[in-house]
């Protein structure tokens, strides 16, 4: 079976977010934490397609779990990755309006987003989506990579709150993580989802 998922490069050099983000973490980050998720999606799907093939599907929830788990691993990291850049700033635009509109400002929404990430129990992500039913931004605390998420949900900006993502750096004071990280969003990229997010619509809604 060809694979369905593959690591895609980092935009930039492991080093170009330091000091906010050292080399090391991503490399590591990229090149095995990601680099695991995708091989743990792949070897789902493979093993979902072996039990079918078999008849046998006894296993079929613990397979289910490991898609979900990795899958989503892949996408956040993916999307993760383009959210960052050496070059940071602050959300212009209609989606400076939009956090202004749902969130009342965009100090409110980085509090809301910082406080997200920074009181999570266990692994799990800080994410801003869209939400396409009632068509508007909400956060998210998603626990590891696919709990507590709202389904059909599109994702703009995440942020890692796995140890992973910041321990060899700044060990127990996660606290200076997520406040150093808003030095390195790429609020280009952030824009550029909200709108491609917008034009979606549920069918339900
Ligand atoms: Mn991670």
């Amino acid at each position: 079976m060809t694979d369905v998922y593959t690591l895609p490069d980092l935009p930039y050099d492991p080093g170009a977010l330091e000091p906010h983000i050292s080399g090391r973490i991503m490399e590591l980050h990229h090149g095995k934490h990601h680099a695991a998720y995708v091989k743990g999606a792949n070897a789902a799907l493979e093993k979902l397609a072996d039990i079918r093939e078999k008849g046998d599907f006894s296993i079929i929830s613990m397979l289910e779990k490991n898609l979900a788990f990795n899958v989503s691993g892949h996408v956040l990291h993916s999307v993760f990755w383009t959210n960052l850049s050496p070059d940071g700033g602050e959300p212009t635009g209609e989606l400076e309006t939009a956090l202004d509109e749902t969130f009342g400002g965009f100090p409110a929404f980085k509090a809301h987003m910082t406080e997200a990430a920074a009181t999570m129990q266990g692994s799990g992500w800080a994410l801003a989506s869209w939400e396409p039913v009632a068509g508007r931004v909400m956060v998210q605390q998603v626990h590891d990579h696919q709990g507590n998420h709202g389904q059909g949900t599109v994702p703009l900006l995440a942020i890692d709150a796995w140890e992973h993502a910041y321990y060899l750096q700044y060990a127990n004071e996660k606290a200076k993580f997520f406040d150093a990280i808003w030095n390195v969003v790429n609020w280009d990229d952030v824009a550029r989802r909200y709108e491609a997010a917008r034009a979606t619509k549920l069918p339900a809604a």
